[in-house]
């Protein structure tokens, strides 16, 4: 089986699941890895990586899904919950700016108490203000569909509201697992994985910019892993309005349903997997934020980019911790062999 797994990858021939399944099963990590890279050369430079500095804006933390795996929300009405001004908006992008970045990613919650102005004012405002000295992912597709229903607007029509208001990305956010067994047991109030995919194919045709991610980590079994891996490459084959895939790890902290976080070299290996199944997504990314310096070790195993987050409260309030420091992370690259290159998501107006 593994010389014909190795056959395929070099031959340039996508693998099934049941290979993957066999690779996840059988594969040695020095086999997984030398397979990652294979792929991974066909689009990039082996001996390059590129990274952006970027900061997740949680604009509210209010929500009425209820994840089970959530540290994060507060329902309506707790003391705690808040809502960002957008003069505490343009502190943060400031802030971000002045440290050389020049990416925002707007999440929080299902706040019921947010109009669609507040998210369309909030995007204008800030096209307004930074034009193309910066970029910004603009909500998550769970939040997307949240307010679309909220206010009552289908997907193709609420895609563009937004695209009006100067958005040009809505991301991949939200996916977690996507199986709707995965759905029942922890977010039932997060959609299905048939309305998450419709509404990222209408983001898609209205023009729009999307990604892919997915979290490990939970109790996903290996076939639910799989079988999000393969929507994926499904949806990538039949949209192409994938720009990424990012899968990072559930921190378990504080949440409904706690656990024991997974091992780096669980989540190396399957980023390895990732590399060689969606062989239709060349941008592979590792993540920093919820991995440290060791998500650099993705890079051997298939990534080729990653992000030096400056704060997201969703992960740090269930146990992820960031550091700014952020010469010291990219030596580690450095020293793995890599030379890392600043990518600007905006240039010349287009987001790439
Ligand atoms: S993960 Fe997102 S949607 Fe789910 S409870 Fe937390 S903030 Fe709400």
């Amino acid at each position: 089986m593994l010389q014909d797994i190795r056959s395929k990858i070099q031959n340039r021939e996508r693998i099934s699941s049941d290979e993957a399944r066999w690779l996840w099963m059988n594969a040695s990590d020095g086999e997984l890895r030398e397979f990652a890279s294979t792929v991974r050369a066909r689009s990039h430079e082996p001996s390059k990586c590129t990274y952006m500095l970027m900061r997740i804006i949680n604009y509210t933390n209010v929500c009425v899904a209820q994840c089970d795996y959530c540290a994060f929300y507060r329902l309506p009405g707790n003391p705690e919950g808040y809502v960002l001004s957008q003069g505490q908006v343009f502190a943060k992008l400031d802030e971000l700016l002045a440290l050389g970045g020049d990416l925002a990613a707007f999440n929080g919650g299902f706040n019921p108490h947010l109009p669609l102005d507040y998210y369309c004012d909030l995007f204008a405002s800030v096209r307004a203000r930074y034009g193309d000295r910066l970029e910004f992912y603009a909500l998550t597709i769970a939040e997307f569909m949240y307010l679309a229903d909220h206010a009552k607007l289908d997907y193709s029509a609420a895609a563009q509201e937004f695209k009006d208001a100067g958005v040009r990305w809505i991301t991949g956010g939200g996916s977690e697992i996507l199986t709707e067994d995965f759905r029942r047991r922890h977010s039932k109030f997060k959609y299905t994985v048939a309305q998450y995919l419709q509404a990222q194919a209408a983001i898609v045709e209205a023009g729009l910019r999307t990604t892919a991610t997915m979290v490990i980590g939970f109790d996903e079994s290996i076939d639910e892993r799989i079988e999000h891996l393969e929507r994926t490459r499904q949806f990538q084959d039949r949209t192409g309005g994938l720009a990424s895939f990012l899968c990072w790890t559930y921190k378990p902290y504080f949440t409904q349903i706690g656990g024991i976080e997974i091992g780096t070299e669980e989540y190396l290996r399957h980023l390895a997997l990732s590399r060689i199944y969606l062989d239709n997504i060349p941008r592979i990314r590792t993540s920093v934020l919820t991995q440290n310096e060791r998500a650099l070790e993705g890079l051997l195993y298939g990534a080729d980019d990653f992000d030096l987050p400056m704060e997201d409260e969703v992960t740090q309030k269930a146990g992820a911790t960031i550091s700014l420091q952020f010469d010291k992370i990219l030596n580690v690259a450095r020293e793995l062999g890599f030379q890392p290159i600043y990518r600007h998501v905006v240039e010349a107006g287009q987001p790439q």
